[in-house]
């Protein structure tokens, strides 16, 4: 699938604003999809779509730094040492699935890796879905549970 295509058929399943800070937003609009990864794109679009095949919320209410964040945002701001998170590089998200607990769409996700097109990171023992697609140093796995 061309980036095109991808950012095409996400968009029946997520506004940009669920993926982008509100700072990101404020500034860029529907243009802030230029900010995300297009391999994260498409393995969300498999896991939302074929995957899990239930609503899955990013951002929402005044929950703003769920997906990708920027300099401006309070989480990024406190931090006093480098961080670079995925959430930074435009390849992560955090999610609320429907009907499903963070654990039990892990599970799905593991047992349907086949269905994913880039290998997957994923944070254990948390009550989120964080998922992202940065190709970690050294890892091989198709999914890699991580711990913060
Ligand atoms: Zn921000
Ligand atoms: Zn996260």
């Amino acid at each position: 699938m061309t980036r095109k295509e991808i950012i095409n058929q996400i968009r029946q399943f997520f506004d940009i604003e669920e993926l982008v800070c509100n700072h990101t937003f404020a500034k860029w609009g529907e243009a802030s999809w230029q900010f995300l990864n297009t391999d994260y794109l498409h393995t969300l679009l498999v896991v939302r779509r074929d995957i899990l095949q239930s609503p899955m919320t990013c951002n929402y209410s005044l929950m703003r730094q769920r997906g990708l964040r920027c300099n401006m945002c309070p989480l990024v701001q406190e931090k006093g040492s480098v961080y670079l998170s995925s959430h930074l590089l435009g390849k992560a998200g955090d999610f609320t699935v429907k009907s499903m607990t963070a654990e039990d769409a892990r599970q799905k996700i593991r047992q349907n890796a086949h269905l994913l097109p880039h290998p997957i990171r994923m944070e254990e023992g948390v009550t989120w879905l964080h998922i992202d697609t940065l190709p970690q140093w050294c890892v091989e796995q198709k999914v890699y549970g991580f711990r913060a």
